[in-house]
């Protein structure tokens, strides 16, 4: 039996055993077919609280895994039996008006970033739901509504403060620990606990978007007229294209509410009025729902949120092409996906700032879509089917797809995945880093990098 008064007696925030009421409710992730239970939660408030919680997993010969927004598909921030650093008490949002900066606590969402940076018209690119984690979304590298104008996540980071896995206290920017402020901008949690990350702010004082949708069966036209929209729009028009179930929405006809949809999502950051001129070949393209509106960034952000509770599965291919083949086979797809159910089978348009940033660890960024298949159901008997529809997706997409993905957007593929997704050259370099600052590989759960001094056909990650 476990002993964790020692923990107890030297830890700000609550510590939780199986035992505890309110264990179960730490423990569920978004993705509720993650059953793995780890033996103690520790519900950090400090950074000090953070360095005791990886002493005494060392001590005691546990397991780690970091939690913040728990929306890892693959379970990341759980390990089975071992110790849960539960981020999320770290919440804090400091907003810097003036030197257009934001202090964001290492378990914050991205819903408490948008409102506090919205209150001075400011903003930085944040996913496209309120509920993620800054911490997981940043490190992996963080694409969302803004991301052609003002880049991913992680472009906009000026420093991260960190625990390491020995107990150090580092902060990583441009001029201190560069080699581990370069690995952090993709790498993702592979090198420490981030116990605070500073962003670079925009000016953001108008935004609009355009929500439109059609039935099923004229989803192919639509998406080969927003293909050939996307490849003239300026770096301000943000969004994607989605297949999903219609909501029951007053803007809806009643006769697409429950059915298989596809809607097209376009994000601009200026006025509806400029909007309006932009989306015209869309507008003009018949939808059967229509909302064209200004709107705070911020309310987009939680607009669309998914709903927890529900069995998750996706997968994701960066696209070098879309031709209209694929466009078919992406259509076509879609009638394969689990609904009614809030699944989505989504194109995402990068470009822009995204393929501009520089020389950082994720590989393939001046790729122009991303294709993420996402899975959401609640009867397990749709488990298998869920898998294969993202896989088969995947599949047909092969021929103009790169080989490699954004890593944030699947779940665990195996350890080729992770190395497509930075490339060997990067994925060697992350590992030297690696080898520095994480040499036990301690950090393991999310797509593991492999310290470059540990041969990687001997490492077994921890459950
Ligand atoms: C509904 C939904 C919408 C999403 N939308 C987007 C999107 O628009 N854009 C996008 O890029 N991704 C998106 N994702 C994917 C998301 O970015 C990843 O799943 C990410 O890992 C989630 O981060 P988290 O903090 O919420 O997750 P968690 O499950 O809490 O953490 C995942 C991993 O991140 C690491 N981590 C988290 N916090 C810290 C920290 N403070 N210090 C060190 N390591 C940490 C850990 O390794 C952990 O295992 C979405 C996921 C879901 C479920």
């Amino acid at each position: 039996m476990l002993d964790v008064s020692a923990l107890r007696g030297v830890f700000g925030g609550t510590v939780l055993t199986r035992d505890d009421d309110g264990f179960e409710a730490a423990r569920v992730l978004f993705n509720i077919a993650v059953e793995t239970s780890p033996a103690v939660i520790a519900r950090c408030t400090t950074a000090e609280d953070v360095r005791q919680a990886l002493a005494f997993a060392r001590r005691s010969g546990l397991p780690a895994a970091v939690r913040s927004g728990g929306h890892s598909v693959a379970g990341a921030s759980l390990v089975q039996d071992g110790l849960v650093l539960d981020m999320r008490a770290m919440d804090s949002v400091t907003v810097a008006a003036d030197a257009r900066t934001a202090a964001v606590g290492g378990g914050a969402t991205w819903g408490a970033v948008d409102r506090a940076t919205q209150a001075y018209s400011v903003a930085t690119t944040g996913g496209r739901v309120s509920t993620t984690g800054v911490g997981g979304l940043t490190l992996g590298g963080g694409s969302g509504w803004l991301e052609r104008k003002f880049g991913l996540a992680c472009d906009n980071l000026l420093s991260v403060d960190l625990v390491l896995a020995d107990g150090r206290e580092v902060t990583a920017s441009e001029t201190e620990h560069p080699d581990l402020f370069w690995a952090l901008h993709g790498g993702g949690g592979n090198f420490g606990v981030a116990t605070s990350f500073t962003f670079r702010l925009h000016r953001l004082p108008e935004f609009s978007i355009a929500l439109l949708l059609w039935p099923h069966d004229e989803g192919e036209a639509v998406t080969r007229a927003y293909r050939d929209f996307v490849a003239d729009a300026p770096d301000e028009i943000g969004g994607g294209l989605l297949y999903l179930t219609g909501p029951p929405e007053e803007f809806m006809p009643p006769h697409l509410v429950g059915q298989l949809c596809c809607a097209v999502l376009v994000t601009h950051a200026g006025p509806e009025a400029e909007l309006r001129e932009l989306a015209a070949p869309l507008l003009e393209a018949d939808p059967k729902a229509t909302v064209l509106t200004d709107i705070p960034y911020a309310d987009l952000q939680c607009m669309l949120d998914d709903p927890p509770g529900f069995r998750n599965y996706w997968s994701a291919e960066y696209l070098m092409d879309l031709p209209d083949e694929a466009v078919r086979r992406f259509c076509a797809s879609a009638y394969e996906m689990v609904y009614p159910s809030p699944s989505q089978h989504a194109l995402w348009p990068w470009g822009g700032a995204v393929a501009r940033a520089g020389d950082w660890p994720m590989r393939h960024r001046d790729v122009p879509w991303v294709v993420h298949p996402f899975g959401v159901w609640a009867d397990p008997a749709d488990d298998e089917r869920a898998r294969r529809w993202a896989h088969r997706l995947r599949d047909a997409l092969q021929p103009w797809s790169t080989g490699a993905t954004y890593l944030n957007f699947i779940g665990d593929e195996g350890a080729d995945r992770v190395v497509a997704g930075f490339g060997a050259a990067n994925y060697a370099r992350l590992a030297q880093v690696k080898a520095e600052y994480d040499p036990d590989n301690v950090f393991n759960r999310w797509h593991n990098i492999v310290p470059a001094t540990v041969r990687r056909d001997t490492v077994t990650r921890s459950g």
